[in-house]
Formats: C-alpha cells, structure tokens, sequence
C-alpha cells in the first residue's frame, strides 16, 4: 500500500475538522462513561456500519483491470463503429471478470463460467460487451433466469448449495445441455482469469456507413493459451488460496506481463440467418467456424491494476443495453431481457447516478435532462434548463445515428411449444463438442467431473432425476451417455423399472 499522499497532512473529519486525536473517545473522567458530543466516534462507527453496499446477485465475486483495445484488422465493411474505424486506433477498456454463483467471499477456483465484462470507453459513448467464457448459456428465455439461478445458490432449509436442484433444473431444461456439458469440462474451472477466452455470446448486429446490416458474434481468445485446473487440482486451490485468480491478475500485471487476447468476430448475412438450420439469436447454440470464420479485429491488453478495489472494480455496472452508433441488438431473447435488468439491477446496487460514478463514466460529452436523485455529484445540469424541448439550449438530437429498420414477420405469442424446426435441437452441438471439439483427455475429464458431481444428487427424486439427466447424455452421444451410466454404477434395468412403477 502506498501512502505518497499523506505526507505531512492533518487528519480530519469528512466535513474537514482536524482530529485533536484518533483513538480516545471523549469521556467523564478517564474511565468513562462516553460522551454523546463526540460526534467523531459517531462518524467513525456510523461510516463504517454503511461499508457494504448490496453485493451482485450473481457474479458478485470478482477482479478487474484497465487495459486498452487496439484495432490491427479493418472492419469497416461491417460496422461504421468510430472505434474500430482506423487501424491502429486504440480505446481505453475497463475488464471485469468474474465467477457467477458463488457470494463476494467465494472461491475463485469454484466450478462455474466466468464474467467477462468489457467496458470501452469510445469517442461515441460507453460500449459494454457483457459476456461470459463460453460461447452459449445454460436457457434461451430470460424468464427462466431467476429459477435457474436459485439453483445455483442455496438449498433455502440447510444453507448449503444443492446438485439435486441444480440437476433436477438442468435434466428439466435439456436447452441446458450444451452449457452443462462446457461448464462440466476442465473450461469450467479455468487455471486463472488470463488463460480463458471470452465471448459476447450473444447475436449482436453491426451496421456499416451505408445502414446495411448483418448479424454478429464476438469472440476473445487469449494468448496466454488456455489453461485449466482438473477438478481435483480446482478443489486444492480452493482450500490454499480462494481469491488465486485475483493475486495471479495483480501479479501479473505487477510483473508487467500484461495479458492479451485477439479479438474476432463472426459475421451471418440476413440471408444467411434464413437459412441457418438453429435458431441464429438462440443463447444455447454457436455459429460453426467452419460456416462462419473467425475474421480478425484486434488485441485486447489490460496493464493497468484499479488504485482501489471497491471505487472500480465493486462500483462497476455494465449494461448490454450500452451500444455504439454501428453495433446494435439483435432479437436473442437472452439478450432482451438482459437489455433491462442489468441497468434495473444497478441503479437497486448502486443508485440512480450509477453512471456518474468515474468507472462508469463515459469520459466524452454527456447530454441529457437526467436530474437529481441519490448522489448527483457531477453538478446536476447546474442552471441550464432540466426539460426538452426548450427554447434556450441548442442541443439536438443527430437523425444520423438511426437504425436500419428491422422488418418482423411474427405473431405475438409464448412460442413454448410453437417453435421452428431447429429450435428444440438440443443435442447437435453438444454431440459435436464432445466429438470433434474435445480429444481423449477432455472427454475423460469430463466424465469424470459429471459424475463427480451427480454423485451429490439426493433424496427420493434422486433415480428420477439420474435418469433424465442421462438421457440427455445419450442423446448427446451415446459413448457419454453409457460412460456416465457407468461411473454412476447405474443399473439402467433397475432404474427404468422403477421409473414405469413411479
Ligand atoms: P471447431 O472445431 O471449429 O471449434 C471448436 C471450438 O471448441 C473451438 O473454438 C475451441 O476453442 C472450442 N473448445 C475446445 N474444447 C472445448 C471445451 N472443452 N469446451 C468448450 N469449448 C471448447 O468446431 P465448430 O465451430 O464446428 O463447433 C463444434 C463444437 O465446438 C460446438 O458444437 C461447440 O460445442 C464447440 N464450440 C464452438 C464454438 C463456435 O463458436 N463455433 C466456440 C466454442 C466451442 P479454442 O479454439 O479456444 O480451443
């Protein structure tokens, strides 16, 4: 800790009244009783009952770091974005990572997916790319989030985390497959926050100078090379060192090895999304590389550890809602729903100003008629009007900066059981990312950490919930399913029997 700053200065109290003295609360007589006049005491333990403020419902454990992104490729035919309009061209990025499940003093080594929340700070306002270490999602519908996530918190009669829920949920929501099957592998517990890729997940749009739109993924791979811990090694950590992934960051960064990752996009036409056999917005589905290849854009750094943990990394809010003029939605419906609740769910955290707050600070001109609430603590507009229109400011708003239209061809409807072909496929991918994405060592880790972990399923559901959960398996593939079944010392003639009696 450095404390440059403090040389020869008084000690005062917030209001700026030096301190007579720190650690004597005034008295009646040296052995007391305290004084209600001591208003620095008051001060003191007042503050300090008011340190914490609500923690994030999920990804509350954390780490973060500056860095900038520097543009080596040309994507101008797809984006008019400013950031990306030069080759060369760099912009200031503040990272967030994270685990999701797991409260603020969790481990850091827990089997989870990770945080990967990417703030730039472009010339044309804040642009938040809110997304995780693996490409896809454990559900495609956002009214499924808070359901899903109960299961992954605590058991609401023991405290204590709960796979029986967690699998009931999953084998109830095959959609889950895909993710369970990534977050099962050793990618579910990543050796540290710089060995992992991340991935904005979802379809974003993008939009050239000419208003023409196409459809796109973001991909960041790191160039530390992927590293993972086996699930034992996982486990061994989270005894030795819970907060690894913080201190290796810091460290890093320390060291000035600052690290990277390339960024990539893929790109599908209008056309191309028409004739895409899945769903191109569904949060549990990639886009093959083999269809739509990687395409180059450029490198991320961080090199730059916040002063202060909480002013930066605790007070950082990022919004998939927060485009630039080039990069738009698209109608994931993951997406949308994310599109009101993470603004919904800091202004709860952090106030009604969360924006105000330096790290959330576009650092370029702000306009608006926003006025007053908690904390308005960048001069509240001063004395220029707080309505539009009005007859004394000049600020306008741009036409320029419109949207191509999007023409839709739907019915309002729940489209539960009125999906397109595709659409209920949940084991395609899943099959191929056990077949061509994983070798031999992947696959048996992987085995090995699904079992490792039913192994906790409980209670007299526990057949039932066994039994749907492998048939995703061998839906998958059968090689899983069987390989499951096996470490299980499942006796599939036993089970299915009594599941036809149940
Ligand atoms: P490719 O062979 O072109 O790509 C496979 C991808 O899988 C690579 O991006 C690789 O990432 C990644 N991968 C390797 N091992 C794992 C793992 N244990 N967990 C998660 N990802 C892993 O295949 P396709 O594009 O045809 O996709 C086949 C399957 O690969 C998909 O069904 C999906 O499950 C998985 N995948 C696909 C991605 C995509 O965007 N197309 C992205 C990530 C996974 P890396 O290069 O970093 O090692």
């Amino acid at each position: 800790m450095k404390n440059e700053k403090n040389k020869n200065r008084k000690l005062t109290t917030a209001s700026g009244k030096p301190y007579v003295e720190n650690e004597n609360t005034l008295s009646a007589g040296a052995r007391g009783p305290l004084l209600l006049q001591d208003f620095i005491l008051h001060e003191k333990m007042a503050h300090f009952n008011r340190e914490r403020i609500p923690e994030r419902v999920v990804h509350a454990k954390g780490s973060g770091a500056f860095g900038t992104f520097t543009v080596t490729h040309d994507i101008s035919q797809y984006t008019k974005a400013k950031l990306f309009n030069q080759i060369g061209k760099q912009t200031n990025v503040f990272l967030r990572f994270s685990t999701v499940g797991g409260e603020k003093g969790s481990a850091d080594t827990e089997r989870d997916p990770r945080g990967f929340a990417l703030k730039f700070y472009t010339e044309d306002g804040n642009w938040d790319l809110v997304g995780n270490n693996t490409p896809v999602f454990f559900i495609k519908d956002p009214k499924k989030f808070s359901d899903f996530i109960h299961t992954q918190k605590r058991d609401p009669r023991t405290n204590c985390k709960n796979p029986t829920m967690m699998w009931d949920f999953w084998s109830l929501n095959p959609e889950s497959l895909h993710q369970v099957m990534i977050l099962m592998s050793d990618r579910g517990t990543p050796y540290s926050y710089r060995h992992m890729n991340g991935y904005g997940s979802h379809t974003f749009s993008m939009i050239n100078a000419e208003n023409e739109m196409v459809w796109v993924k973001f991909h960041f791979k790191t160039l530390q090379g992927i590293k993972n811990f086996t699930g034992d090694a996982a486990t061994d950590m989270k005894g030795q060192d819970p907060d690894f992934a913080q201190r290796d960051l810091v460290e890093a960064i320390d060291r000035k090895e600052f690290p990277k990752w390339a960024l990539k996009i893929q790109v599908m036409t209008q056309e191309q999304a028409k004739a895409f056999p899945f769903n191109p917005f569904d949060l549990t589905k990639v886009w093959p590389h083999g269809d739509f290849p990687l395409i180059d854009v450029g490198i991320l750094e961080l090199n730059k550890i916040p002063k202060n943990y909480f002013a930066d990394v605790e007070q950082a809010a990022f919004a998939p809602a927060h485009v630039v003029d080039g990069i738009g939605y698209s109608p994931d419906k993951m997406l949308q729903g994310r599109l009101l609740s993470y603004p919904d769910a800091h202004r709860y955290r952090l106030g009604a100003n969360y924006e105000q707050i330096p790290v959330n600070k576009c650092p370029f001109m702000v306009n608006n008629y926003e006025r007053d609430g908690a904390m308005a603590v960048n001069g509240n507009g001063e004395d220029s009007p707080n309505y539009f229109p009005n007859s004394f400011d000049d600020i306008y708003t741009d036409e320029s900066y419109k949207e191509p239209p999007v023409q839709l061809d739907s019915l309002v409807a729940d489209w539960y059981d009125r999906n397109g072909p595709g659409d209920n496929d949940h084991y395609t991918q899943p099959g191929l990312l056990f077949n061509k994405a994983m070798n031999d060592y992947d696959r048996h880790n992987l085995v090995e950490n699904i079992v490792n972990a039913m192994k906790g399923i409980s209670g007299e559901k526990k057949d039932m919930i066994i039994m749907r959960q492998l048939c995703h398996f061998f839906r998958a593939d059968m090689k899983l399913g069987m390989a499951v079944a096996t470490g299980l010392e499942v006796d599939m003639k036993t089970v299915t029997d009594k599941l036809k009696h149940s």
